[in-house]
């Protein structure tokens, strides 16, 4: 009964925002083997809107939509809860999922990307501004958090700072990045020249600290028998192999009091991750792929 109540507010809530909107909406339209709670006819592809509030299986979802599909309308559904086994995103499938707060503007969520209320969601999606993307691409304003930390050079016995990367990167729709998981040409996000140019901006800001940061640059590796790019020492220039300064960094990954500095920077290279997802950047700057 509960559930009964809610989808037919929710319909109810879907029709009237896009009559507030001038759009066209029925109700309970009917097609062949299809019968649609909110119906957009007057679109350059017609809209299905469907509030799925009981659990229904990813099979059974499909089979619905192919009938969509066959007759040329973009199905889009509106779950209470996620749908067991879709584990992607898909072009196919356009699912969203409401949340029903009695009282307050419905809202729906994008993955948990983003939360837009019912009339911006509506508005955009039925502009086709909310667009099945297959990457995630990062924005080029970023806020970065660096965290510092100390290591002893193996060979002079010189204190040294490095630093690394605590926060993941965003695209405009609010998708998550993490840099070692893109395919990206360094191997490391701390060795961009942005991350480098934040790194030494902290340091000559903060003088008092008495930081000393090495050059990061190639250096040839006896172990590996090749040069690669890597913090070294200050002082001797020696190279900091990466499992040294692996360990080094592990043991203030969860020190609440290690030396931390948070800015905005601009990302010379966008970085990118095969995310499916349904984008809706806030800056009309959508993801890649298709
Ligand atoms: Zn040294
Ligand atoms: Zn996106």
């Amino acid at each position: 009964m509960e559930n009964i109540r809610k989808h037919d507010r929710i319909q109810m809530q879907i029709v009237s925002t896009c009559q507030a909107l001038g759009i066209t909406a029925k109700q309970e339209h009917k097609g062949q083997g299809w019968r649609a709670d909110v119906f957009i006819p007057n679109n350059e592809r017609p809209i299905a809107f469907e509030i799925q509030l009981s659990p229904q299986s990813l099979s059974k979802t499909l089979e619905r939509q192919s009938k969509y599909i066959r007759d040329g309308i973009l199905g889009c559904w509106l779950f209470e809860h996620p749908i067991p086994k879709l584990l992607k995103e898909r072009p196919d499938l356009p699912v969203f999922y409401v949340e029903d707060n009695e009282g307050s503007d419905l809202m729906v969520n994008l993955g948990d990307r983003r939360k837009i209320d019912l009339r911006m969601f509506l508005e955009n999606f039925i502009s086709n501004s909310i667009q099945f993307k297959d990457v995630a691409r990062t924005n080029s304003m970023q806020t970065v958090k660096l965290v510092f930390y100390e290591m002893v050079c193996w060979k002079c016995g010189e204190l040294n700072h490095l630093f690394y990367v605590e926060t993941p990167f965003y695209s405009s729709c609010n998708a998550k990045i993490k840099p070692e998981e893109a395919l990206w040409e360094s191997n490391s996000i701390e060795y961009s020249p942005e991350i480098i140019a934040l790194a030494e901006r902290f340091i000559e800001t903060r003088k008092d600290l008495n930081l000393k940061l090495g050059v990061i640059k190639e250096r040839f590796s006896k172990t590996v028998n090749k040069p690669y790019v890597s913090f070294g020492c200050y002082k001797c220039d020696s190279l900091f192999g990466d499992f040294y300064v692996m360990e080094a960094k592990i043991d203030v990954i969860y020190d609440p009091m290690a030396l931390t500095y948070q800015d905005e920077i601009e990302l010379r290279q966008n970085i990118e991750l095969n995310i499916p997802h349904w984008c809706f950047p806030d800056n009309k700057q959508f993801c890649g792929g298709h």
